[in-house]
């Protein structure tokens, strides 16, 4: 075994279930081991790796950040975190942006927000705090975003959990107006992931996007939508959010968002953006230069209809080449956000199968999971799939 591997082992707490592949470089799509051997790569490293690996004017653009200012405290104003917000609201369409390091910061400071909205409208007594949230999704690793989470699998050990959020099944309308019927005056927000994620590439209904974005505005009620893995051209759009054609009120982004150094981002809409007032939340490293200017590459490209046009034409090649397997059962998800079911083989074997013949993926629950690089070209899709083809025949 390799002495990275026992070093990592000696040190590194055991919290991953790691393959014994030791990735050192990286180049386009693809990734080099210590020992030489290539791996196209269909995961980025979790659909943060957005432009791939060490994207030149993404690379360059990083490096000049370093050398002019790697990082102030958040007492000071920065030229590039000033452009960098201004950018991203822009494509987004959104107000305001709170910058934090990643997608539990940014659902933390949505849930704070959410809580402080009604705490300031409707005061403390009301308790107007709970967060309607759906089973199955995933919202980070936080004690309050473990517990905004869906899935018991993650309610365990740390107890006591954070109180104040009801689950809702998704895409069940009737669930979700019983549950904000038993909560009448309480609940402040509902917060969901437009195509869960981790909870295995299951998109909502947009009948059921709509019933919550009907009932929300009876109610006051505030809509968060976790675009962190869904956001920045993942899913063939800017936000999913427009695919669905819904305005959620806070939108959080982490993974992509930056192409590959550590960011998270709480966009809010008028109705919001002025909560979190001085002293009410903040992040050290939250707007750091080096991320902001990787985030302003990657905010670039995907303002690009072009671009965008781009990943849809290649996401319904990726899907069709998907399709033709045999043992494919059927192909989820939306634009390069992609989950396969299998017939009879296990995602989780053939990731290991895949990983030994030069290809990396992902499983999300049974199924496998694809987050290609945005800019994967048609070359890659086919060589990666043909990888795949093969494993599965
Ligand atoms: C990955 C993910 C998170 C957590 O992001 P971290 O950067 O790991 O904290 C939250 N929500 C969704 C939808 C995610 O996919």
């Amino acid at each position: 075994m390799s002495k990275t591997i026992d070093k990592f082992n000696e040190h590194v707490m055991m919290t991953y279930g790691r393959l014994d592949i030791v990735l050192d470089k990286g180049e386009g799509r693809t990734a080099t081991d210590e020992d030489g051997k290539e791996y196209i790569d269909f995961g980025s490293g979790i659909g943060t790796n957005s432009l791939g690996y060490c994207n030149d004017e993404w690379a360059d653009a990083v490096c000049a950040q370093v050398r002019s200012i790697q990082h102030t405290s958040n007492y000071y104003y920065t030229t590039v975190q000033a452009d960098f917000a201004d950018m991203l609201c822009t494509a987004t369409g959104y107000q305001k942006v709170f910058f934090g390091n990643s997608g539990a910061e940014a659902n933390e400071c949505a849930i704070k927000l959410a809580r402080k909205y009604s705490f300031d409208k409707y005061g403390k007594e009301a308790e107007r705090n709970i967060i309607i949230t759906l089973v199955n999704s995933f919202h980070g690793r936080t004690i309050a975003t473990l517990s905004a989470t869906g899935q018991d699998v993650f309610h365990n050990y740390f107890f006591p959990f954070v109180p104040g959020f009801v689950n809702v099944e998704a895409n069940n309308i009737a669930d979700l107006k019983a549950k904000l019927a038993e909560n009448k005056g309480k609940v402040c927000a509902v917060m969901f992931e437009l195509v869960q994620g981790e909870g295995g590439v299951c998109p909502l209904t947009k009948e059921f996007v709509d019933a919550i974005f009907e009932e929300c505005a009876k109610e006051d009620i505030l809509t968060i939508c976790d675009e962190v893995q869904t956001g920045i051209g993942r899913t063939g759009a800017v936000l999913t959010s427009k695919l669905f054609g819904v305005k959620p009120n806070i939108t959080t982004l982490a993974k992509g968002l930056a192409g590959g150094v550590p960011i998270g981002a709480c966009l809010a809409d008028e109705k919001c953006c002025d909560v979190l007032t001085k002293s009410t939340h903040g992040s050290t490293f939250g707007g750091n230069p080096i991320a902001c200017a990787g985030g302003k590459v990657v905010i670039g490209k995907v303002s690009d209809p072009a671009f965008i046009a781009e990943i849809n034409r290649k996401a319904e090649l990726f899907r069709s080449l998907l399709s033709e397997i045999d043992e494919v059962e059927g192909v989820d998800g939306l634009g390069l956000m992609i989950g396969v079911r299998l017939k009879t083989k296990k995602a989780a074997e053939i990731l290991g199968e895949c990983a030994k013949n030069g290809l990396l993926i992902l499983t999300a629950k049974d199924k496998l999971r694809f987050l290609p690089p945005l800019t994967i070209t048609d070359e890659e899709i086919k060589k990666g799939i043909a990888i795949l083809a093969k494993l599965l025949a």
